[in-house]
């Protein structure tokens, strides 16, 4: 098939597309998933109001109903820009397809989100990963030093940060925002989980945006990002959006979670109080190290080539976590949890304590 390698761009080639397991029959704990579904009389209310849908019309290419439902719930001021997106991890690409001229590059600390490098390499950009600290701080200097030497065009910092869990200096960030060159996106997927907010930083920084998603609270199948920012910038990036990128089902869904914001509300505050239950259990399973926590999903690390075993044996009981080991330096003998029902969390304790007691981990 020469006529592939011909065609199609070699650094396509040679990567390997974002692999998804199947699920079927797990007890899922791998993908920072809401566990809980609606109660019977919201999913009956859905279920009429979706009846009512012009399906055969295009959607509102704006989505204007959602976002006024978002700019009252997230307290975004009149003078900022709301877009919406098919995921934020759309938001990624269609920033990585603004800035993609020959030699641009995006700078992000290491570990992190994994679609800021996969995005910059399908777009032929430069991609910097500039290592974090051993306990998974930013490490100001190098920090400093890479934005000095690379300029990027766009910086990410992820907070909470995905897959560490933690929140970074907030000192070290505003430094990082000023010298920076280009943008800096903040992006805030755990922001129901946690009590930072870097949204008034707007005001301070006009080189910043917030990227946040419906994702984590509960609607990750409905597929919806959302970027806050300056209109200056959104305006451009708003022509690359497609038009109708956000679909009936999900603009009209969505609407209408918000519209029980509360019900999702609950659901968070309940997954942030089992979070620190969960971390205290896994602190009693001998053989594991807990890191500190803002999101709903836990770093865990294990003694020193087990990661994989223990990923195996739970997986031999049916249940899914994220084996990150071999993924990053930094990264070594690491698993990360997602928070579940306290059922599910009980239920994975139960698992790593067997497996704990049962000789399969030296
Ligand atoms: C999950 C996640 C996203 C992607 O969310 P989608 O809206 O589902 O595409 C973005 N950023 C971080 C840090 C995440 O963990």
């Amino acid at each position: 098939m020469s006529r592939i390698q011909k065609i199609i761009r070699p650094e396509i080639q040679a990567l390997t597309a974002y692999h998804v397991p199947s699920s079927d029959g797990y007890l899922k704990l791998d993908a920072m998933e809401n566990p809980y579904t609606w109660p019977a009389v919201a999913k009956e209310s859905w279920a009429e109001m979706l009846k009512t849908l012009p399906i055969n019309r295009y959607p509102d290419p704006q989505a204007q109903f959602v976002k006024d439902e978002l700019r009252t719930l997230m307290g975004v001021a009149d003078q900022y820009e709301i877009m919406l997106s098919n995921g934020s991890d759309e938001l990624i690409q269609i920033l990585a397809m603004a800035i993609a001229k020959p030699g641009a590059t995006i700078l992000a600390p290491e570990p992190s989100f994994v679609m800021y490098k996969m995005v910059a390499t399908l777009c032929g950009l430069n991609y910097v990963g500039v290592p974090l600290t051993e306990d998974y701080e930013l490490d100001h200097a190098a920090m400093s030093a890479a934005i000095k030497d690379h300029q990027p065009e766009l910086i990410y910092l992820a907070q909470p940060n995905n897959p560490t869990g933690n929140l970074w200096d907030t000192d070290v960030m505003e430094d990082i925002i000023k010298s920076a060159p280009g943008l800096v996106v903040m992006d805030e997927a755990y922001t129901a989980f946690t009590d930072a907010d870097f949204i008034e930083w707007l005001d301070r920084y006009d080189n910043l945006l917030i990227m946040r998603t419906l994702s984590k609270v509960g609607l990750a199948g409905l597929r919806l990002g959302i970027l806050i920012g300056h209109s200056e910038w959104l305006n451009e990036f708003d022509k690359i959006r497609l038009p109708y990128n956000v679909n009936i089902l999900t603009q009209a869904s969505a609407l209408f979670a918000l519209e029980h914001y509360d019900m999702l509300k609950v659901q968070t505050e309940q997954i942030r109080a089992d979070r620190v239950l969960l971390m205290q259990s896994l602190t009693e399973i001998s053989g594991l190290t807990i890191y500190p926590s803002e999101a709903n999903f836990v770093l865990v690390k294990t003694q020193n080539g087990m990661a994989s075993i223990w990923h195996e044996e739970l997986k031999n009981r049916k249940i899914l976590i994220k084996n990150l080991h071999g993924s990053h330096a930094l990264l070594q003998d690491c698993l990360r949890i997602t928070v579940g029902s306290a059922d599910q969390n009980e239920e994975l304790c139960n698992a790593l304590k067997e497996i704990a007691q049962s000789g399969a981990i030296q």
